[in-house]
């Protein structure tokens, strides 16, 4: 667990400070297994400001992050940046500062669920699987493909069973 501990600090030591104000920039991998697909995160960076009070130190963190997202329509690569902010409190029946976690999690929230390459973003054809905002394809049925084909069935049986439909 000694290995990647740059988000520990020795309580005392930033108390006999008066405090800490730090900036780093952790290695991406470390933060892998936060994502859906492990390669989301491609750079980040963070302020990790530490103050103390009567009887705890409070953390202020700034976490920077660029991500390789997809279009959730056409699957197309987005690159994009966020940034996010917390406050942890740490008790000073600590011995250790661990910024770990609350940097994990809010790393963990940055990547929105779903992302557009564009609003007008005309995503892929469902039948040919074509990138529509640079083809144009020949399929008819375009995004009501699967829903004309169950209509056309129903209008099929319908006609079999001598009914007259509109
Ligand atoms: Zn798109
Ligand atoms: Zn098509």
């Amino acid at each position: 667990m000694q290995e990647n501990t740059p988000l520990v600090f020795k309580y005392s030591d930033i108390e006999e400070k008066g405090g800490l104000e730090i900036k780093l920039s952790p290695d991406p991998a470390l933060y892998a297994d936060a994502f859906e697909r492990p390669d989301i995160l491609k750079k980040l960076r963070l302020e990790l400001n530490f103050s103390v009070g009567g009887d705890s130190i409070l953390l202020e963190g700034k976490v920077y992050a660029e991500m390789q997202l997809e279009c959730s329509r056409c699957t197309d690569p987005i690159a994009r940046a966020f940034e996010d902010s917390f406050d942890e409190v740490y008790p000073d029946t600590l011995e250790y500062v661990d910024a770990r976690e609350a940097v994990r999690e809010t790393v963990a929230l940055l990547a929105p669920i779903k992302v557009l390459c564009s609003e007008a973003c005309k995503g892929r054809c469902l039948v040919c699987g074509i990138n529509r905002n640079r083809q144009t394809c020949g399929c008819t049925t375009g995004n009501f493909g699967v829903f004309n084909a169950l209509k056309d069935l129903k209008l099929g049986e319908d006609s079999k069973n001598g009914k007259k439909k509109l």
